[in-house]
């Protein structure tokens, strides 16, 4: 055995050929499969991320604010690396470094520290602290320890420090996004609703959502209606600035003085009911107008309820350009059917992208057959459920809540599928069952520019369908005899 220098490599275990073989063919049946779907008290693989990851792309969604991890340094590199290798970008945070004695004596030293630093070093208009699993499982107080922080000057008493606590051990990314963002409005909205005033302006939340072109789908349908805007936790420049010679350490998100006054808004939306559920929860009593929660405009029949919606709220007919586009979207679903009718397909995912594709599935005749979430509840579950049956294509579906990508492996071995639809940590679950895997959720970290290429409103059908149906007759070319091998598809 040889490594790719040519040098001799002692090989750890000795495993004959004949073993491997037949455990990789028994890892394929059923039997395994009903092994693999007994275990209790193992996850492999789930299809989530920590809570402070989604904590930190909140805290980057507002204008200089530094995301400051209270914890190890091993999460925040985590954190950062999946930020870097999914957008390409940088993605800058700090951390309280806790070690060992941090374990032991508590974690308010090197908060105090860390704090004290990054005001100075890195010049921030705002911090927004949250913590990974270390301070949450020894019981640092975060309330105490930041007020002491003030109160020793390690930032002015004014000074704008939203924090959450967001333990990795219970709940995922879009908690932790759900927590950070209702922290940071909480912060920054605090004394400033204004009896009487309204900005006449639309406040929309897009929930955990990594891909910067679907921000500016959203910004650019608001732009059609000539509807004023603040979008919170606006991403969509901080992770897709201009190379232009100049590192920026903050080159974009929503300017803190508008977050500010978006409690005296005239009305909200909060997209993803999975995660802005406690932040939709506080301002549907706190802030002025009205507030509407959505599911996350994928598919026509959910994008045509969004911009119907936004007409109502601000009593505007729905642009004509937009319904151009809405046209030229199902033009080409009616051009494109042929190639993904019928098409079995697993999916699996965050709750909100999940009920998205399943959407958006139906509404192409194919089928949604293994639909997985590992992190979900018996809500989502009914909500899915509600979705396949109000469609004769969601017949077959079936739907695994908790389970992880180990479980959706045994599926497409077992019961196979045409395509799966998920992220870039479905590779080799698609890889094994032979299928295309179609890397529409987050992270991505094996492909270039998807994150830019939006999935919601009209554009978003005509690129997943684009994609979907191109690869499918890729296939038959790749796969076809030469009698078949044809110029028409
Ligand atoms: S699970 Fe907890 S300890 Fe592990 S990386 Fe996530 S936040 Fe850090």
């Amino acid at each position: 055995m040889a490594n790719n220098l040519g040098l001799a490599v002692k090989p750890v275990t000795e495993t004959p050929e004949e073993e491997v073989n037949r455990v990789a063919a028994w890892i394929n049946t059923e039997e395994y499969k009903e092994k693999n779907f007994a275990r209790t008290s193992l996850v492999i693989n789930p299809a989530h991320a920590c809570q402070p990851l989604g904590a930190e792309l909140a805290a980057h969604g507002f204008e200089g604010t530094l995301p400051f991890v209270h914890g190890s340094q091993g999460c925040t590199s985590y954190f950062r690396s999946t930020f870097n290798r999914h957008f390409r970008e940088p993605a800058p945070a700090v951390s309280s470094s806790m070690t060992e004695d941090g374990a032991v004596f508590g974690g308010q030293n090197n908060l105090h520290e860390a704090l004290e630093n990054a005001y100075t070093i890195y010049k921030p208009k705002m911090m927004a602290v949250f913590t990974s699993c270390m301070p949450e499982i020894i019981g640092d107080d975060l309330t105490a320890f930041i007020k002491n922080a003030r109160n020793k000057g390690c930032v002015p008493q004014d000074y704008p420090l939203p924090y959450a606590n967001t333990p990795s051990f219970n709940g995922c990314h879009i908690h932790g996004y759900d927590a950070m963002l209702l922290s940071i409005l909480q912060t920054l909205t605090e004394g400033k609703q204004v009896e009487g005033r309204c900005t006449g302006k639309l406040n929309l939340i897009a929930g955990f959502d990594a891909n910067t072109g679907n921000y500016r789908e959203y910004k650019r349908f608001l732009k059609e209606f000539g509807i004023p805007y603040t979008f919170l936790a606006d991403i969509s420049d901080t992770f897709d600035s201009p190379l232009d010679g100049h590192y920026k350490i903050y080159p974009g998100g929503t300017k803190l003085d508008e977050a500010a006054d978006s409690i005296n808004g005239k009305a909200t939306i909060a997209l993803g009911s999975y995660s802005t559920a406690k932040t939709f929860t506080w301002l549907k009593d706190t802030y002025s107008g009205k507030h509407v929660q959505m599911p996350v405009p994928f598919g026509i029949a959910k994008t045509d309820a969004f911009l119907m919606k936004i007409s109502e709220l601000f009593g505007k007919p729905v642009p004509e350009s937009l319904k151009a586009e809405r046209g030229r979207a199902v033009d080409l679903m009616t051009d494109a059917h042929q190639y993904i009718h019928g098409k079995k397909f697993a999916v699996y995912g965050d709750p909100d992208y999940l009920l998205g594709y399943v959407s958006f599935l139906l509404e192409m005749g194919a089928v949604p057959y293994h639909i997985m979430c590992s992190k979900g509840t018996k809500k989502l579950e009914k909500e899915i459920q509600a979705l396949l049956d109000a469609s004769m294509y969601g017949k077959e579906g079936k739907i695994y809540i908790n389970k992880d990508l180990w479980h959706l492996r045994s599926l497409v071995v077992t019961d196979p599928v045409d395509a799966i639809i998920g992220d870039t940590h479905g590779k080799f679950a698609a890889r094994d069952a032979n299928i295309p895997l179609f890397r529409f959720g987050f992270p991505i970290f094996d492909r270039v520019n998807l994150h830019r290429s939006p999935l919601i409103g009209y554009q978003g059908v005509i690129n997943m369908l684009s994609t979907i149906c191109n690869k499918f007759i890729d296939i038959t070319d790749e796969t076809c005899d030469e009698r078949h091998f044809e110029m028409m598809r």
